[in-house]
């Protein structure tokens, strides 16, 4: 062929080709939701480049993804009219640069027995799938920024080869994938089969999905074989002339005619009525975009934004927080996905405040203009009227499931309550109600999480004035505090704050419905209810006080006779403006 070049896989990239030849694997037709995942990638990428370039789909102004299956030579075939790939492109994005997540992956399927592929597509590998189920695979794709159109062939070992193709540029712009299947796969050349998954994997894609399908037509039979099958009806049915020929009138013929079926014809589930989507079809939209094909979020809030601005929006409580969130805030979240009046924008761009960027959706503008810079579109008035929106949207959702489903309200705190005490600290505006939503531990019961700051109010004593709060690494450490007795012996709550955020929280929110936080572990402590404290009881002291001083003259500041404890005999305490023992050892944690 002219112009071959061979090329060696980056290593990783080759073993995870072999590990996912030589396996068996369960979920295997997931090769589908990948491929057409690319497509419908590369179908938004041209459109996105048309916005401002309209010679952009000069080649072909169709854009869609149509999948034929050959059972005579055993191949599938997948065509999309999206950006397609130079020379250099097909090198680099299909065997020699290796993307960050491809190691991750491998770990992740060579350490489990069953190999869970499906994952694939979240660590950016979605590709190789093809060799679930294919032991050669060509790509002919063509760029607009090539001259040529290019082939790319693999046959699942070390290298892979890239030509010229000889059939010149058949497809104008765009990419076909061939897969040629290997014998224990040709169940997916079942047209039926084929199109079930195809269903499945077309349902939130944006762009048309066709099917060469087969369907049975009825059609007049030819006037010569009518005549041919005159003569024999005449021969054999003589008596039954009559009847014959008033048949033969009506005689068609049952023929297979093989046309492109269009296979998604739904509008996008944001686009829908909230009241008529189904909860499973908000479940496996966010299995769709999130590429976390067996996650169920926590919950989700569908938005019609009308009025200053009109959009649509599908926000997404993630199961599981990324654990990596605290140390990832300083980048860009791809959480998001915004499109403007239906076409794909962009996934790089911060509709959220850092401690709610945890939120996975689309948003769908209508008031945002599609020929400006991803640059200036951050800027744009109507996206951040949309944001300030939809912040106060989340924070009702988190409310609602707080009324509705104490525990489901308890897994998203356990996920995200560092995130909202984040945002307690941040914002301004939101504070006092993301406050609401904070939940403690505290001595009312120790064993769940569960404590709100409006439920300590509604039980606090008459006489209370504060919020008792007690800080420490955990909720056994506090219950071992000598400061907590006193307080629990006097019938008050105490908060147990065992979150390295809580302080620099407390420090930002001092109080909450005008009662102020305040450090049992630290100085005057005051309870509301106290009498002066008793001169006898000074003077019985007097000596042992004078000897402690002396004593632990290098070690304190001063000795005081404690209202606080009420078994054990003496505690060491911070004083009001010093820093507390717990806070001490986080700053020696952190070095300072
Ligand atoms: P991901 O889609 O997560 O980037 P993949 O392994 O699925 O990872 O694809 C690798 C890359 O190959 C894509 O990022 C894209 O650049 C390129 N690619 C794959 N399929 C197509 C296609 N149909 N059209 C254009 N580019 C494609
Ligand atoms: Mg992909």
């Amino acid at each position: 062929l002219e112009d071959t070049e061979k090329f060696t896989f980056q290593t990783e990239i080759s073993r995870l080709m072999s590990l996912i030849i030589n396996s068996l694997y369960k979920t295997r037709e997931i090769f589908l939701r990948e491929l057409i995942s690319n497509a419908s990638d590369a179908l938004d990428k041209i459109r996105f480049m048309a916005l401002t370039d309209s010679s952009a789909l000069a080649h072909n102004s169709k854009l869609s993804i149509s999948i034929a299956a050959d059972p005579e030579s055993k191949t599938i075939t997948i065509t999309d009219t999206g950006i397609g790939m130079t020379r250099e492109q097909l090198k680099q994005n299909l065997g020699t640069i290796a993307k960050s997540g491809t190691s991750e992956f491998l770990a992740k399927v060579e350490g489990s027995k069953d190999g869970d592929v499906n994952q694939i597509g979240q660590f950016g590998v979605g590709f190789y799938s093809v060799f679930l189920v294919a032991d050669k695979v060509t790509v002919a794709s063509k760029s607009n920024d090539d001259e040529d159109q290019y082939v790319w062939s693999s046959q699942a070992v070390d290298d892979f080869v890239i030509a010229k193709d000889p059939r010149g540029n058949t497809l104008g712009r765009g990419t076909q994938i061939t897969l040629h299947l290997k014998e224990d796969a040709e169940e997916f050349l079942n047209e039926n089969a084929l199109r079930d998954l195809v269903t499945k994997y077309s349902e939130f894609i944006n762009f048309p999905i066709y099917l060469w399908s087969s369907h049975e037509e009825e059609v007049a039979k030819e006037a010569t074989e009518k005549e041919e099958d005159d003569e024999i009806v005449e021969e054999s049915l003589e008596e039954e002339d009559e009847e014959s020929t008033k048949k033969e009138e009506e005689e068609v013929e049952k023929v297979t005619v093989f046309d492109w079926e269009r296979i998604n014809t739904q509008k996008p589930i944001w686009m829908r009525n909230a009241k008529e989507v189904e909860e499973d079809e908000y479940v496996e939209f966010y299995r769709a975009i999130a590429k976390e094909p067996s996650a169920t979020p926590i919950s989700w809030t569908h938005v019609k934004g009308e009025g200053d601005t009109e959009y649509r929006s599908i926000m997404y409580i993630p199961p599981k927080v990324d654990p990596n969130f605290f140390q990832n805030l300083a980048e860009k979240a791809h959480n998001v996905r915004l499109f403007v009046k239906r076409v794909f924008i962009t996934d790089e761009f911060e509709l959220f405040p850092k401690w709610l960027s945890f939120l996975k959706g689309i948003v769908d503008a209508d008031d945002l203009p599609l020929n400006v810079s991803r640059e200036t579109l951050q800027q744009h008035r109507a996206l951040r009227t949309i944001s300030k929106h939809l912040v106060k949207k989340a924070l009702d959702m988190f409310q609602q499931l707080a009324k509705d489903n104490e525990e489901k309200y308890g897994q998203f705190f356990k996920e995200y309550g560092s995130a909202l005490k984040y945002g307690a600290i941040e914002s301004n505006t939101h504070r006092k109600k993301i406050a609401g939503l904070l939940r403690f531990s505290s001595s009312y019961d120790p064993t769940s999480p569960g404590v709100s700051l409006d439920s300590y109010i509604s039980r606090m004593k008459g006489s209370q004035s504060s919020i008792f709060y007690l800080s420490g690494m955990s909720v056994e450490e506090i219950e071992q505090s000598p400061f907590l007795e006193r307080l629990l012996a006097r019938g008050y709550e105490v908060l147990y704050l065992t979150e390295p955020i809580d302080e620099m929280l407390i420090q930002n929110m001092p109080g909450y419905n005008g009662k102020m936080f305040a450090n049992v572990a630290k100085g005057d402590l005051k309870f509301g209810d106290e009498e002066e404290l008793d001169e006898q009881l000074d003077e019985d002291y007097d000596e042992l006080q004078a000897w402690l001083k002396t004593t632990l003259a290098d070690e304190i500041d001063k000795v005081v006779l404690s209202k606080r404890l009420t078994t054990s005999p003496m505690a060491i305490v911070a004083a009001d403006f010093g820093l507390t023992g717990h806070m001490e050892r986080l700053m020696a944690a952190q070095g300072q």
